[in-house]
This record gives C-alpha cells, sequence and structure tokens, in this order.
C-alpha cells in the first residue's frame, strides 16, 4: 500500500524530474536574432548600416558588406580603406575578405588605389573561380568591374608617415594604434552568418606584408552551422594559430562564443609568453543563436553590439592581461 509519506517522496521526485526527460522533448534553444557584432569603437558606425538592411530581413552577407564599407569610406580612420597609414614607402595597400553561410569566400590583399576592398573581395567570389587575389591582379580585377582608380594617401596620412619616417621605428603600440582593422559578423533574421574584415594593415609594415585580415581561417571565419568569427591585432600572431577558424572549431566542440575566444587568446599567450604582454590581438565570436563573446590579450579592446536588446552599444571585452 502506498503510504502518505512514500506518495510524498514520489510527488518530490516528479517534480524534480526535468521535463525533457519525461516527454523526450529538448525546448529548442532561445535564439536572437538578428545580430551584428563588430571591432572597435568605429564598429558603431559600421553596426548602425548593417542593421539597416538586417531589420528589413536582409542578408547577413549584404549586411556585413554595408558595415565594413563605412570605415573604408571614412577619410578620418587610418587603420581602413580611404585614409589608411602606409607602408614604410608610403603606399597604401588594403586587406580584405568576406564570407557568406555557404562557404563562398572572396579576398583581395595588398590592392592599391581603391576605396572599398570589401567589395572587390565580394567580387572575387561572386564573379570568379578563385578565393584571393593580390597586388596588381587584384587592381586590375577591381578596374575591370568598375571600382574607380581613387588616391588614399590623405594629407594627414602623409603628414603621419612623414613624421614616422624620422625615427623610422616599427613597434606596433596596443591600441593606440598604428592597426586597426573592422571585423564584422552577422546573423540574419533567416539564422544565417556571414562576416567581413577590412584593413589598411599594420602601419608602416614592410611592402607587400600582408597581415591576417584577408587571410580566411585566420581573421574571418563563418561556419553555418556552428558561428563565426574575426580578429584584430597583430596579424602575424592571428596567422599562426589560424585564429578565426580556431575560434569557430572551439565552438564545435561545444564552448561558449566567449569560452572560444579565451581559448584562442591563450594559445597566443601559450606560443609566444614573451611578446603576447606587448601586442594586442583580439577576437570576436557569434554562434548559430546569436550568442556572442570577444577576448583579447591586453585591455582597451572594444567592439559594438548590434541587437533588438541591445541597440547598438560599445563594450570592452576582457583580457588575458
Ligand atoms: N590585423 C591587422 C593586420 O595585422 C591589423 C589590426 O587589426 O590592427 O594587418
Amino acid at each position: 500500500m502506498t503510504t502518505r509519506r512514500k506518495f510524498l517522496q514520489l510527488g518530490t521526485l516528479a517534480s524534480l524530474a526535468p521535463v525533457t526527460k519525461l516527454f523526450g522533448y529538448t525546448p529548442p534553444p532561445i535564439v536572437s536574432k538578428p545580430v551584428v557584432i563588430s571591432t572597435w569603437n568605429f564598429g558603431v558606425g559600421a553596426n548602425e548600416e548593417a542593421w539597416k538592411i538586417l531589420s528589413n530581413n536582409g542578408r547577413a552577407l549584404d549586411a556585413v558588406e554595408a558595415g565594413a564599407r563605412v570605415p573604408e569610406g571614412d577619410p578620418k580612420e587610418s587603420s581602413v580603406g580611404l585614409g589608411g597609414l602606409p607602408d614604410r614607402d608610403g603606399r597604401v595597400t588594403l586587406d580584405s575578405c568576406i564570407m557568406d553561410e555557404f562557404a563562398n569566400c572572396g579576398a583581395v590583399a595588398c590592392l592599391e588605389h581603391i576605396v572599398h576592398p570589401v567589395s572587390v573581395a565580394r567580387k572575387v567570389m561572386e564573379k570568379t573561380p578563385h578565393v584571393f587575389l593580390v597586388g596588381e591582379g587584384a587592381l586590375k580585377f577591381a578596374l575591370d568591374n568598375g571600382f574607380k582608380k581613387e588616391k588614399l594617401l590623405t594629407k594627414e596620412s602623409e603628414k603621419v608617415w612623414k613624421e614616422w619616417l624620422k625615427t623610422a621605428q616599427y613597434k606596433p603600440v596596443a591600441n593606440i594604434e598604428n592597426h586597426d582593422t573592422i571585423g564584422i559578423v552577422a546573423l540574419d533574421d533567416k539564422q544565417n552568418l556571414s562576416g567581413a574584415c577590412t584593413t589598411s594593415g599594420m602601419a608602416f609594415k614592410m611592402q607587400g606584408r600582408v597581415g591576417d585580415s584577408p587571410i580566411i581561417g585566420a581573421a574571418l571565419f563563418v561556419d553555418n552551422e556552428i558561428g563565426a568569427a574575426t580578429s584584430t591585432g597583430v596579424g602575424e600572431e592571428v596567422i599562426r594559430i589560424v585564429g578565426s577558424h580556431l575560434v569557430v572549431e572551439l565552438m564545435r566542440q561545444g564552448n561558449t562564443p566567449q569560452e572560444a575566444c579565451e581559448k584562442a587568446v591563450q594559445r597566443i599567450v601559450k606560443n609566444q609568453p614573451k611578446k603576447s604582454k606587448e601586442i594586442q590581438v583580439g577576437f570576436l565570436a557569434l554562434n548559430k543563436n546569436g550568442d556572442y563573446g570577444a577576448y583579447a590579450l591586453q585591455k582597451g579592446f572594444t567592439y559594438a553590439v548590434y541587437s533588438k536588446e541591445v541597440p547598438n552599444k560599445i563594450f570592452e571585452a576582457k583580457s588575458y592581461y
């Protein structure tokens, strides 16, 4: 006979049992979409433009391209596109890449005279059998596709370069920067992911130097099943760990976007314990549910988030040091 005491025990156990087990039903994850996140304070302007597309049920790919074009076209931003700081010979050379939800991707590096390398990268993706065009070939392709040849070195950037020539010392300073990149990743209303990345690279770099920014897997990776990631900072260190691909694969293994960014940064520290104290690298990650994370080597890495819950705000990422 079931005593009252036994009955109460059963009742308590039943109420503690997870509903999912009893009925074999797993509730769907809460998805926040659309959402766009991008690197540094200038991410706000980029997100603004991206949001116009995302909030109208637009495609993440269109949103990230539109977003990346904002700092590219702003002559006051000295680390991207027009007005970007030159290499040590005074040449402004731009790097960019873009990737969509089907693993299509395109990239350009060492591209001169074109204000919007991200749009050239998209054309490479859509109109050629290739992924990556560089230098003269990339410029020829851009001109053949209707892009205009323009002077990218502004008076201000030229002044900074001439000042630099007095000492000609190549020493990137974390966050103050003679570098910065816009990396932007988005999840659209159809729950598809895309990303883009664009930069003038490290100021006063050697002629022909290419960083992480145009390299698929290094500064940008998108896997529509899992998530997307992007990076900024000293590109050489990101290339060494194939950073953004690593972040996405860490998410595939069950890490949250935040944990994935942290583990990637820890990998840099492990590889370069001494150097990692002096340089900046930051990662952003966004997963398929719209959950995001950010982490950097040093304090001062900011990023901007635009979603229904977070209307375009700047945050500072946690850091290793
Ligand atoms: N990652 C870029 C590069 O190495 C620069 C930056 O993001 O600051 O060219």
